[in-house]
């Protein structure tokens, strides 16, 4: 049995939602479909769900809310009126809508995820709708059935309950159409994924269900080794294993959502990223392993806004604990770090910079001082991760000085090294302004044509 997942573009309108019903109809083992809410039709055009979060924003701080829900309603019923519905299917979604704009304000949080979340959720109903209308027996199934989330302020991720509740979703004749993006906590309030969740919600389905395949339908033939805005047709990746593409999508390829991986990796199941556009094609297999070819290196990502921050000691090495308090400040800021260089002295966190307000730096940098007596405490910013992977990087003598050769010859200086013990992974910290010139080098140097003789 197969799960699939359809990206925004893959439902942004009528034509590709044709598209969808052929894929589906095209394999019976397709039993079970996650859906995003209608995404870009063409280059500037604005995802529902930024529609959404603006409305969301016009219910909360007296703002034209009559005209911004007119938009996402007809945005709907264009859609509807395409593909040949009725008018039931748009005065449900209208209704949805005007009960959710409705819904109690106290908690804002829970207001803009209730809205943000309505776009998979009536993109859902209209899609089941549509299948229905042509002869393929399909089904809505809502979220409120069993993905169970956990409580904020972490981070939203399923509970293991999820998985029980959700074993049998696919024993029906009908087809599954699944809203992604979002689930309930345990008292019933619903809660949304990062973006780009809907992705994670298809993983869950396949985990649940314990797919053969979890196919995740995009807008691209193949998850590319470089990103081709940088950098000129690069070459397309046929098999990747989780590790190296959950390194790859942590910095920067956005074709996947990070955490996605979890749930199926956990139980070994297959995923294959794939264009609706182009189903024949054969896409991207993630795998728990792949064979090695000759090239060491899989893909180069590059991510920008991650700030550092320095600190020094003279002797810190010999001090039972520092690493342990330093971090200690940082997740009482409730801030997650991504990496931890160190030297005898010294010791670096980077960070998502995102996470970061002037207020909370003054208070790490004052506490740090006063509490660990650092000689010097400091954040930088406007840095980026470059991250070279590949399972062939193993024991692949020679790799970093290649590397650091490659980024030399731009000119540009690199601010810090990091190395995982798996050694799938090579992190350059770098000045954003020289990311993409430092991308174009390493490509070249790790994918130029291998030559045979
Ligand atoms: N619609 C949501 C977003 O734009 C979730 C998704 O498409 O995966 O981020």
């Amino acid at each position: 049995m197969i799960v699939c997942k359809f990206g925004g573009t893959s439902v942004a309108n009528a034509e590709q939602i044709k598209k969808v019903a052929n894929i589906v109809k095209s394999n019976p083992a397709r039993k079970i479909i996650a859906v995003s809410a209608p995404g870009k039709r063409f280059g500037d055009d604005i995802k529902v769900t930024d529609l959404l979060i603006e409305l969301a924003d016009a219910a909360l701080h007296n703002g034209n809310v009559v005209q911004k829900l007119q938009v996402v309603v007809n945005r709907f019923k264009e859609i509807a009126d395409d593909l040949g519905l009725d008018n039931t299917i748009c005065e449900v979604i209208a209704k949805d809508m005007q009960e959710r704009i409705a819904y109690d304000k106290s908690d804002e949080f829970v207001f803009i995820d209730n809205i943000k979340a309505s776009g998979e959720d009536n993109n859902a109903k209209l899609i089941a709708e549509y299948f229905n209308s042509i002869g393929m027996p399909a089904k809505y199934v809502s979220p409120k059935d069993g993905l169970v989330l956990n409580d904020p302020p972490e981070r939203t991720y399923a509970l293991p309950e999820t998985y029980d509740n959700l074993k049998d979703l696919a024993n029906g004749e009908e087809i599954v159409v699944y809203p992604g993006f979002f689930g309930y906590t345990k008292d019933g309030t619903l809660r949304t994924f990062d973006r780009g969740g809907s992705d994670i919600t298809g993983s869950i389905l396949a985990a649940s269900v314990r797919a053969d395949l979890y196919e995740n339908f995009t807008d691209v033939d193949c998850v590319f080794s470089a990103n081709p805005k940088v950098v000129n047709d690069p070459v397309g990746i046929s098999e990747i294993t989780y590790r190296e593409m959950r390194e790859l999508s942590y910095s920067g390829f956005s074709v996947f959502h990070d955490e996605a991986l979890m749930p199926v990796y956990k139980l070994g199941i297959p995923v294959n990223v794939k264009n609706t556009n182009n189903p024949a094609a054969p896409g991207t297999k993630i795998l728990p392993t792949r064979t090695l070819t000759g090239r060491p290196v899989t893909g180069i990502s590059a991510d920008s806004n991650f700030s550092i921050l320095y600190v020094s000691k003279y002797l810190m090495n010999r001090e039972i604990g520092f690493g342990r308090k330093l971090l200690q400040i940082i997740e009482e800021e409730r801030i997650s770090y991504e990496h931890t260089p160190s030297g005898l002295d010294d010791i670096s966190i980077i960070i998502r910079s995102n996470q970061l307000t002037e207020e909370k730096e003054k208070r790490i940098v004052s506490r740090v001082k006063e509490e660990l007596h650092a000689d010097d405490v400091y954040f930088r910013h406007g840095i980026s991760m470059i991250v070279i992977v590949g399972e062939g990087m193993r024991n692949n003598t020679g790799l970093a000085a290649r590397a650091a050769a490659a980024i030399s010859r731009t000119g540009a200086n690199i601010e810090m090294i990091n190395q995982g013990s798996s050694e799938v992974s090579l992190v350059f910290g770098v000045l954003s302004q020289t990311e993409n010139q430092i991308l174009r080098a390493l490509y070249d140097e790790f994918f130029a044509p291998i030559t045979v003789g």
